[in-house]
């Protein structure tokens, strides 16, 4: 079968989930036996969300092939385990880089370069890629932003002509937002009709309708709006909030959205599939009463700058059947003299990843405060930087050390910058990206809990830990046990005497998908929730 291209685009608002429909459309079909890819086109000129300030656009998300992406691709990893590449998420910006790449290598032969037919016969050329390549079954391709955003056009006019000339191998999902308005009692649709217009009047017709509410919508709603936007009535869905995002694709498989979908590209639908170890995980999720407390040390309070870690911690959680619940734990207005307060009422404690100095004096104090009354901790990237310094300031001694991305002339430099990062000038894409193997010290607590010797991990990062502390860290209690195989670079770090002390350079959070839950996160969830107990 050739491949099959469903895009999926939003109106009305953003924020309205279009990562989760996509991928649960991604996880409902995969269910049914197809090989599926999803991919996420971004209309802004950034190269990528690697430069970007989290407030902008939440956590950047790191594939194993090192891309830094949009965060919706943790979704599409989460919940159908596929492993994205570089490939899968495009911007307006690397659309530009190489449109001008090639004018300037003079390919266009004298010709005019221009928006059309140049940029968008590259973001079509991007939109097949993958599936040309890999030969998928069906590729999902969210497209960022709204339906009406000037920079949206592009990619849209882009959908237009590729459904025209793929004919039947094309669909478009239009997910809008039906809001709910109190004075009046009623649910309102014009603005879901309005921005099917404005799809229409860019020559697309939506194919299938995803209605996000508040409010259940009702049969006759949705008829009515199937019949004012062209759509067939059994084309319209509706999603409404649910406790967790994972159970989007259980409701729509509920409405037969992916039969609807099978059934627009001429393909025979077949038997529901059970979708039973999801089911299982949402029922166990369900059940869980008893919760667990987990404080997150970082400098942004905000849900989408650590997306990864809270699915983690909340996967990690159900499996232990238990409720996470995460606490922010502002790490810059967190003192000496308000830590205990702070973090007693905490059964476990991450120290979360980050750049720059603002806030790392709270992480420190945090990691102290940890070490000392053994409180679970669990230091990422940033956060096992963190460990790595205080534990030099007040186990070793080193009342200067730093780490030179802090303090570029300490004399214990005990994390410096890499060798070959010295001379990197850039910003973007410069850092030690991407998955990288780490061999694992045999009798350690780490080893043992990933049962195995060798792990693939997944990093963001400037900074190492340097090598020649290593043996004053061993001596008095920390050890290096994680070690990159062919440089031998520190990548974790434990302090074995205590209940759950381990830090990790790389990040674990990026591989946890709801069916195969981090071991790390599962581990220090359950010594969190053992240490609760005494
Ligand atoms: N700022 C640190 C470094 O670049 C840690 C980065 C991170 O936490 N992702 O090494």
């Amino acid at each position: 079968m050739s491949p099959k291209y469903i895009f999926v685009t939003g109106g009305v608002a953003s924020s309205l989930g279009k990562g989760i429909i996509a991928a649960s459309i991604g996880k409902l079909l995969q269910a049914r036996g197809f090989n599926i890819t999803i991919q996420k086109f971004d209309p802004y000129i950034n190269i990528d969300p690697g430069t970007l300030n989290p407030y902008e656009h939440g956590e950047c998300y790191v594939t194993e092939d090192g891309q830094e992406t949009d965060l919706d691709l943790g979704h599409y990893e989460r919940f159908t385990g596929i492993r994205t590449t570089a490939g899968n998420n495009v911007t307006t910006g690397k659309i530009y880089q190489s449109v001008i790449d090639k004018e300037r290598r003079g390919d266009y032969l004298g010709k005019t370069v221009q928006v059309v037919p140049h940029i968008v016969d590259e973001i079509k050329r991007r939109m097949l890629l993958l599936g040309k390549k890999y030969h998928y079954d069906f590729v999902i391709t969210e497209i960022g932003g709204t339906v009406g955003d000037i920079e949206s056009q592009p990619f849209l006019e882009a959908i237009r002509q590729l459904k025209w000339e793929l004919k039947g191998d094309t669909i478009c999902v239009h997910l809008t937002y039906v809001p709910y308005l109190k004075a009046a009692g009623e649910l309102k649709t014009k603005p879901t009709q309005h921005s099917v217009k404005e799809l229409q009047s860019l020559g697309i017709q939506p194919d299938v309708l995803v209605l996000r509410a508040e409010r259940e919508l009702g049969a006759g709603l949705m008829k009515k709006v199937a019949g004012f936007c062209n759509v067939q009535p059994e084309a319209v869905v509706q999603s409404l909030d649910m406790p967790t995002i994972y159970e989007v694709p259980v409701r729509m498989q509920e409405q037969g959205l992916d039969a609807i979908i099978l059934k627009q590209f001429n393909l025979p639908v077949g038997e529901t599939p059970g979708l039973g170890p999801w089911r299982s995980f949402l029922d166990r999720r369900d059940k869980a009463t008893e919760t667990v407390k987990i404080g997150l040390v970082g400098k942004y309070d905000l849900q989408d700058a650590y997306k990864s870690i809270l699915e983690a911690l909340s996967q990690a959680g159900t499996y232990n059947d238990r409720r996470t619940k995460v606490e922010f734990i502002n790490s810059e207005k967190l003192t000496e003299n308000n830590v205990a307060e702070q973090l007693d009422a905490m059964d476990g404690i991450v120290i979360c990843p980050g750049f720059g100095s603002r806030g790392t004096e709270g992480k420190l104090i945090a990691a102290r405060y940890c070490r000392e009354h053994d409180i679970p901790t669990f230091g990422i990237c940033l956060g096992m930087q963190m460990m790595v310094i205080e534990f030099a300031r007040n186990v070793l001694g080193y009342t200067d050390a730093n780490s030179s991305e802090m303090d570029s002339k300490t004399a214990h430099n005990v994390i410096d910058l890499m060798e070959d990062q010295k001379t990197v000038k850039n910003m973007g894409g410069t850092m030690r990206l991407g998955a990288y193997e780490c061999t694992l010290r045999e009798g350690s607590r780490t080893a043992a809990i990933y049962g195995k010797s060798v792990v693939s991990e997944r990093h963001r990062h400037r900074y190492e830990f340097n090598g020649d502390y290593a043996d004053k860290y061993e001596q008095a209690g920390m050890h290096c046990v994680g070690q990159n195989p062919e440089c031998g670079l520190v990548e974790i770090v434990e302090i074995p005497e205590k209940k759950w002390y381990i830090g990790t350079q790389f990040h674990p959070e990026y591989s946890s998908t709801v069916l195969h839950p981090h071991p790390l996160f599962l581990d220090f969830v359950k010594a969190a929730i053992e240490a609760k107990k005494h």
